[in-house]
């Protein structure tokens, strides 16, 4: 299998990370997009700096520098009052610690960048309005099919197809979605309308019992992007876009700062948007034979980490090079596993962790209970570096 044809199934930002891997290590690719355009839903995206090492690798560093927010010190901030709990770096201290920092960034600037990046080397590389629904392998190959009625035929293929993967479902059947009991609001709030004394600093994170918010800046500056956790009971539908009300979500956050309330009032109506968190039990293996998964079809993860982008771009990455060092198909994805399936189980563990730790009632002692946990303290969760993991 010298240059394998590897086809990816899904032109999300982990698919995409992929597909630029592996044009760049000399394979050729093909991607399948079910939607009829490319485009990402309107939020921010944090970076953390493993994710930074894997686009600096994929060349998207200018991307980084011109359209991401580069935050320095961060706030963690009480619910009731807006007095600091804590403060953590994300920016010059991690460089100093791991050769790079956090990037807040609008997920729509870096989809868009790695698309053109694909584009630019292969402008036939992404099949959009081509939802797959069927994969079959046999010795030589692996086959998908298309809603059209096509098919295509490749050495490898990949499903990126997101959290409620048809090709995870095709391989190892079923994984039903448990409701987390936690739930979820986006929004993006014009800067120029946000109070300057509410941004000290820009990037910031408000604990309360049950609740949590993350705010940052991306655009250049230019939107507040925020997203707000609460608890509830029940919760039915699955999918990142059902709108709410700037009304609702001031009930839900009654009586807390306006730190935070403020910035809530000011979403215009079709920007936000609310979500129930399902979660999924990690899975043993990824791979049959010729197929294999990546980013949240493999291994979904809770948001609380800000790191389900980041391993998918990480996926995409170690397999290219895992692809690339190899000449025949399955030592390839062996590689691939060995070197991705412990981190990505460890920060989906991680993160669920966390949103424990963020929602504890005990909001007081969050210093205290998060000592040795906090991400660039203990966890450990940026010592893994894509670019240089041996595969
Ligand atoms: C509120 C929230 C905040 C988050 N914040 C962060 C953050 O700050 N940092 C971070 O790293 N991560 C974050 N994440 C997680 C991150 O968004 C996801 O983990 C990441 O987008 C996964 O990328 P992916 O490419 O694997 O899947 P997706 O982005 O879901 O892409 C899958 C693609 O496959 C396509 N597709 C699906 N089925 C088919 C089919 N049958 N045929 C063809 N195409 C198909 C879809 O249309 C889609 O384009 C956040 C998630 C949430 C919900």
């Amino acid at each position: 299998m010298t240059k394998p044809h590897v086809g990816i199934i899904g032109a999300g930002i982990g698919g995409l990370a992929a597909a630029l891997a592996m044009q760049r290590a000399g394979l050729r690719v093909r991607i399948f997009e079910q939607a009829p355009q490319l485009a990402e839903v309107g939020a921010g995206i944090s970076l953390s700096p493993t994710a930074a090492h894997a686009l600096n690798d994929l060349g998207l560093h200018d991307t980084l520098e011109a359209k991401a927010y580069k935050p320095e010190d961060q706030c963690v901030r009480h619910w009731r009052d807006g007095r600091p709990l804590m403060w953590v770096n994300r920016g010059q201290a991690l460089f100093d610690k791991y050769g790079e920092r956090y990037y807040l960034i609008h997920r729509a600037d870096l989809h868009d960048a790695l698309a053109r990046a694909v584009r630019a080397n292969d402008p036939d590389a992404i099949t959009v309005d081509a939802r797959c629904v069927g994969i079959t392998q046999d010795a030589a190959s692996a086959t998908l099919k298309l809603a059209s009625g096509t098919t295509h035929t490749f050495d490898v293929l990949v499903g990126a197809d997101g959290s409620r993967s048809m090709v995870r479902h095709h391989l190892f059947g079923a994984l039903e979605p448990q409701y987390t009991g936690y739930i979820a609001w986006r929004g993006l709030v014009p800067m120029h309308l946000v109070p300057q004394e509410i941004l000290q600093p820009p990037s910031g994170v408000f604990l309360g019992p049950g609740h949590l918010v993350n705010r940052y800046p991306v655009r250049n500056g230019e939107l507040l992007n925020f997203v707000a956790f609460a608890e509830r009971a029940d919760w039915t539908e699955e999918g990142w876009s059902i709108r709410s009300t700037v009304k609702e979500l001031l009930d839900e956050f009654e009586g807390w700062t306006s730190w935070v309330r403020r910035f809530m009032e000011l979403v215009p109506p079709n920007q936000l948007f609310k979500w129930g968190l399902f979660d999924r039990e990690p899975l043993s293996s990824w791979t049959r034979d010729r197929i294999t998964l990546l980013g949240d079809a493999a291994h979904p993860v809770l948001p609380f980490l800000g790191h389900g982008a980041v391993l998918a771009i990480e996926d995409g990455l170690v397999l290219a090079r895992a692809l690339a060092a190899s000449t025949r198909h399955d030592d390839a994805l062996e590689r691939y596993e060995r070197a991705r399936m412990e981190r990505a189980a460890f920060v989906v563990l991680q993160s669920r962790q966390a949103g424990k730790t963020f929602h504890d009632p005990d909001t007081d002692s969050y210093k205290e209970r998060s000592k040795g946990r906090s991400a660039d303290e203990g966890l450990g969760l940026f010592s893994y570096n894509p670019v240089t993991q041996a595969v």
